[in-house]
């Protein structure tokens, strides 16, 4: 299309340094865009998923009409009807996180890892904001497949349905860091090879993130994440996600951990023990539900979640200035809204919309760790045999 002078727009080839000097390929894929003329050549990891846009040719002579492209002197030349194009190359790397630098030190973000139990809405949110934190390892766990009903507030899509939430999820984080390592387990978090996180688990780079909407599951992952020395937190709502509650652990604190802190999920009498702090009428904790509502209201406390993991994951990093791990206590709890149609009796402990807990304190509720300050998985083993 030519503008207003009757000049036309000039065609652009975007190509990484990496493939732009890579005598290997003989077939070019991306996307080309017809309002802008730009030709964007997928990062290699990506080709598949880009249309066909053109052959490499030996030589110079071999150009045909249209879009091709030759790979003379150490580097492709591009060609639109035997003309030479512009090309506009950059760094893959550098260039996806140059926006992060001076706040995030990608170096660092690069070697972190995160362990996301449930790729629902909270979890695909949670594996999309590390990726672009720069975080470059997942693993991923869910069984789930990607129904029509989870577009509305997942970050996959309608092109995703059908397939497993774990593959979605991967191709999500891998169309913002192609050099993303993506690991996937089809299951729930209690099913995961123990081998599988013996190679996976590091301390001090690794945090388990709890999006599964599960108590028991949470308490279990805390206490593996204890076991390798690692980083918990979970991210869980209550009902139609009026409210959300974060609980995070870090090691060697000695602090409760989520089994301590709010009972192991299973039984009532743990759980009304571990919430009376926050829950005035015992029996109302028995209607909690982790059902979640809509998407805003979900991704609001969720972001406050991850908001908090890229603290924790550079605790260790002294440049590193905390936003929320000094202000926000191992609960907090979050609210959408206080209206009482909306989020029933229990919204109405928050005096206005969007208040989050700064000073809730969470305890032992079993008698043997809060005698002894500390979480039984936590206790060395002489603190055990009771030396
Ligand atoms: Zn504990």
């Amino acid at each position: 299309m030519d503008n207003f002078f009757n000049e036309e727009i000039e065609r652009e080839v975007f190509i990484s340094e990496e493939q732009l000097t890579n005598k290997k390929i003989k077939k070019l894929y991306g996307r080309y865009f017809e309002d802008t003329k730009i030709y964007n050549i997928f990062p290699l990891e990506l080709e598949n998923r880009g249309d066909y846009l053109g052959e490499v040719k030996s030589s110079a002579r071999e150009l045909t009409d249209g879009f091709c492209s030759v790979y003379e002197s150490n580097k492709l030349h591009f060609y639109y009807d035997k003309k030479e194009l512009k090309v506009t190359s950059y760094n893959l790397y550098q260039n996806i996180f140059s926006r992060n630098s001076g706040i995030l030190e990608t170096d660092i973000m690069k070697n972190k890892k995160v362990i996301i139990l449930g790729c629902g809405s909270v979890g695909s949110l949670v594996a999309v904001e590390l990726a672009k934190a720069g975080v470059s390892n997942f693993l991923l766990c869910d069984a789930d497949i990607v129904e029509y009903h989870n577009v509305c507030r997942h970050q996959c899509d309608i092109l995703d349905v059908g397939d497993l939430k774990i593959n979605a999820v991967k191709r999500k984080i891998k169309s913002i860091n192609p050099s993303a390592n993506v690991l996937t387990f089809e299951g729930i978090v209690q099913n995961i090879p123990k081998d599988m996180l013996d190679n996976y688990c590091k301390e001090n780079d690794t945090i388990f993130v709890g999006c599964a909407d599960n108590r028991s599951a949470d308490v279990y992952a805390n206490r593996i994440s204890i076991y390798y020395n690692c980083y918990f937190i979970s991210i869980g709502f209550w009902e139609r996600a009026a409210a959300g509650e974060i609980f995070y652990h870090i090691p060697g604190r000695c602090e409760p951990c989520y089994e301590c802190a709010l009972g192991h999920g299973t039984s009532a009498s743990s759980r009304s023990i571990g919430n009376h702090h926050v829950y005035s009428n015992l029996e109302d904790v028995e209607q909690v539900k982790f059902e979640p509502g809509i998407s805003v209201d979900i991704n609001f406390v969720t972001i406050i979640g991850i908001k908090l993991i890229i603290d924790i994951l550079n605790i260790t990093n002294k440049d590193y200035i905390p936003r929320l791990l000094n202000y926000l206590k191992q609960y907090t709890i979050i609210c959408n809204t206080n209206e009482k149609t909306l989020g029933g009796d229990m919204v109405t402990i928050f005096s206005y919309p969007l208040q989050v807990s700064t000073s809730l304190i969470v305890g032992f509720s079993n008698k043997k760790c809060h005698d002894k300050k500390c979480c039984q998985y936590e206790m060395k083993e002489d603190d055990l045999s009771g030396k």
